[in-house]
């Protein structure tokens, strides 16, 4: 069966609003974005070329707040994933209980293939073609795939140059220079780390020495790694798309970290034998974290998968097909929109920050951070244990039932 990011979403949802008695009113207008714009982006190449790309953003839905999401540059962005991955921004920025919206972007080019001039040139345009739908009160970019702080200050920059003014609380994930948060380069992974202890000490299985295996060695990816290990965990796998490498006494994350920042990939790392890709998925571990992209783990390689616990921190990793295989086999899957949360709630705090032109201790973001992780985590095993499922339907069910609750109180307009 071909994958397609979008239906997955849908079905996700059907599966809530079912299992929440949802109004089909509301179901109806939840399947939809509030706000779909297709934009082309001509950029001035280096050998003096017009390259025309295309871009997206698209807006789930305003009903609890400003929308939020990251911006992904990769190949293989179309509308469809861009699509899901806004309705999935819907459901976590409720299930944390924070006053935003879902939102996602995304630019179909591949960013390894150009240069910093390119990217720049890249990012002003596309700013500038969606500059009327964002904005902070409105709807505010961060970094996901292959995109970073430095983008980030292009899409401030552009977006203050056309405003006159600097506008900070437009992005978030910008650099600490430009009033950025301490600690938010590293949220998704503490977040996602957070939880993971939180798994564990419920299944009774010991922090020192738990195995992890990380498919996915960036931002997300890297930070579990050395967040789990400096906890006593051993990671015993990590990946990227260029290879993926095992050591089963444990892998040197801060060695791993230098050897990736050198030669731009973990394969090749000497301290650690080569496995195919697929392996990694397969191991025998305490902990996988898929930290990549979607659909990684299927209806195909289900079935081999051995971890005790999988830690979501990339967006829509299992399919639904795959989450039933894994239910069957007694797997805890700790869902996208809680073991990535982390990000966007240190994003919350970074706006509010921009907006309070106050800023937080590192520790005090931390302190905060983890306050939100642990009761997410608490309000969905405790909704799971109410009603007998998983804890991806019971953080669907909150999240769906929260939005929801939104929109019935607002009314539609007119
Ligand atoms: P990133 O660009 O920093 O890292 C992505 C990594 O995945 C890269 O190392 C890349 O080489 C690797 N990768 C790509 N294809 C792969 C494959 N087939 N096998 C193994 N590795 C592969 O991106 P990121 O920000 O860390 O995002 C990763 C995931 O986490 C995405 O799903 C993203 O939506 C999600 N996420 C990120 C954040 C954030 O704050 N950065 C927040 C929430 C969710």
């Amino acid at each position: 069966m071909t994958y397609n990011a979008r239906e997955v979403a849908l079905r996700q949802l059907a599966r809530a609003a079912d299992r929440i008695d949802l109004e089909d009113g509301i179901h109806e207008k939840l399947k939809y974005p509030k706000r779909t714009l297709q934009v082309a982006v001509p950029t001035l190449m280096e050998d003096g070329r017009m390259q025309v790309f295309t871009g997206y953003r698209v807006q789930h839905s305003m009903d609890r707040g400003p929308c939020k999401g990251g911006i992904r540059y990769h190949p293989d962005v179309s509308l469809d994933e861009v699509t899901a991955l806004a309705m999935w921004m819907t459901w976590k920025c409720a299930l944390m209980n924070l006053p935003y919206g879902g939102a996602k972007g995304g630019v179909v080019c591949n960013p390894k293939q150009m240069t910093p001039c390119e990217l720049e040139r890249m990012t002003r345009r596309f700013t500038a073609e969606i500059i009327d739908i964002i904005g902070p009160e409105k709807d505010v970019p961060a970094p996901d795939v292959y995109t970073d702080a430095q983008v980030m200050a292009w899409i401030l920059d552009t977006y203050s140059m056309l405003q006159g003014y600097m506008v900070p609380s437009i992005v978030t994930g910008k650099p600490l220079s430009l009033g950025g948060s301490a600690g938010r380069e590293q949220a998704t992974g503490r977040g996602c780390v957070c939880v993971i202890l939180q798994a564990l000490g419920q299944l009774g299985v010991p922090i020192r020495g738990a195995r992890l295996a990380v498919q996915g060695f960036g931002n997300a990816g890297s930070t579990v790694a050395k967040l789990a290990a400096a906890e006593g965990m051993r990671v015993i796998a990590a990946s990227d798309s260029t290879g993926a490498i095992r050591n089963e006494s444990g892998l040197d994350i801060p060695a791993l970290v230098a050897h990736k920042a050198a030669t731009g990939s973990v394969a090749g790392f000497p301290e650690g034998d080569a496995i195919p890709n697929a392996e990694l998925l397969e191991l025998d571990c305490d902990v996988l974290v898929p930290a990549a992209l979607e659909n990684a783990i299927n209806a195909d390689n289900a079935p081999q998968v051995k971890a005790t616990v999988i830690a979501e921190a990339a967006n829509g990793p299992t399919t639904p097909d795959a989450q039933a295989i894994l239910d069957e086999a007694g797997i805890l899957v700790i869902p996208d929109i809680l073991a990535n949360a982390g990000g966007v709630t240190v994003s919350y705090f970074e706006w509010a920050q921009s907006h309070q032109e106050f800023f937080w201790s590192e520790a005090e973001v931390n302190e905060r951070l983890g306050a939100y992780m642990t009761r997410a985590y608490d309000e969905v095993a405790l909704e799971a244990r109410r009603c007998g499922c998983n804890l991806r339907d019971a953080a669907m069910d909150i999240a769906v039932g929260r939005v929801a609750e939104a929109i019935r109180i607002r009314g539609i307009y007119p």
